[in-house]
């Protein structure tokens, strides 16, 4: 049983001059423990593929299954609450909060739960000692390299141990050396159990991997695209 099944996945969207057809009768099933790379050149609709998985953004039409649950037929609040047990997102911009800290960026998806603040610091703390920031976790994101604001926002992403985490293009905007030790973090969170489905058009992240799929055109495609 998959963990996720994309079932004849399409998404338009009306724009200015018309319906962009993002994503074409989509099919796509991961199983769990999979580290997938969504690969595809700029426009292709790899972050329309995010977001869907993410159940951020319906389908127009199609359906996603994901833990036997029909995402998209989730009444909205529902649908909150399987986003929260289920997903955590990794953005390219990794939109921590300036004025908190490391800690407390990290302790804001904690918020809503019923935990007591002290039992959501401690476990803030201990995912940030897992991303090795235990001891700078009261710094403010800019008194931190940006590798380091990176593994914040990965601790943020985890923190609620969801069993996926989407990441959109996380090494775009890293140097080489970052992009490897962020890609060495995911691995090894990989190894923990985790569901990793990552957006790259970089063909060197692909050795770190489990699996990739290429998507051109709103279409997809288990070989790579001719450049
Ligand atoms: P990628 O992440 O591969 O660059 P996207 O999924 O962002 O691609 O976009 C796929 C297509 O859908 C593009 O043609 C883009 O312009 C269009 N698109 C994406 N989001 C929107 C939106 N909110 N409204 C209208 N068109 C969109
Ligand atoms: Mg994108």
């Amino acid at each position: 049983m998959p963990l996720i099944k994309v079932c004849e996945v399409t998404k338009n969207y009306r724009g200015g001059v018309g319906l962009v057809e993002a994503l074409t009768n989509m099919n796509l099933q991961i199983a769990e423990g999979e580290f997938l790379a969504l690969m595809g050149p700029s426009g292709s609709g790899k972050s329309t593929l995010l977001s869907i998985l993410g159940g951020l953004n319906p389908p127009s039409s199609g359906k996603l299954i994901i833990d036997d649950i029909d995402v998209y037929s989730l009444p909205s609040e529902r649908l909150a609450d399987f986003r929260h047990e289920y997903v955590g997102f990794v953005f390219q911009q990794y939109q921590l909060i300036p004025y908190l800290t490391a800690l407390e960026n990290v302790m804001l998806p904690l918020a809503i739960s019923s935990r007591s603040g002290r039992e959501q610091r401690a476990m803030a703390q201990s995912v940030l000692e897992k991303v090795g920031l235990g001891s700078k976790s009261s710094r403010l994101p800019n008194q931190l390299s940006g590798g380091e604001q990176n593994r914040v926002a990965i601790a943020r992403a985890i923190v609620n141990q969801p069993t996926i985490v989407f990441a959109d293009e996380p090494t775009g905007s890293l140097d080489s050396k970052t992009a490897i030790e962020l890609l060495e973090l995911f691995q090894a969170l990989n190894q923990d159990g985790l569901t990793i489905i990552m957006v790259t058009h970089n063909k060197e992240n692909l050795e770190w991997v489990s699996r990739a799929v290429y998507i051109r055109d709103g279409i997809l495609s288990l070989t790579p695209y001719e450049v």
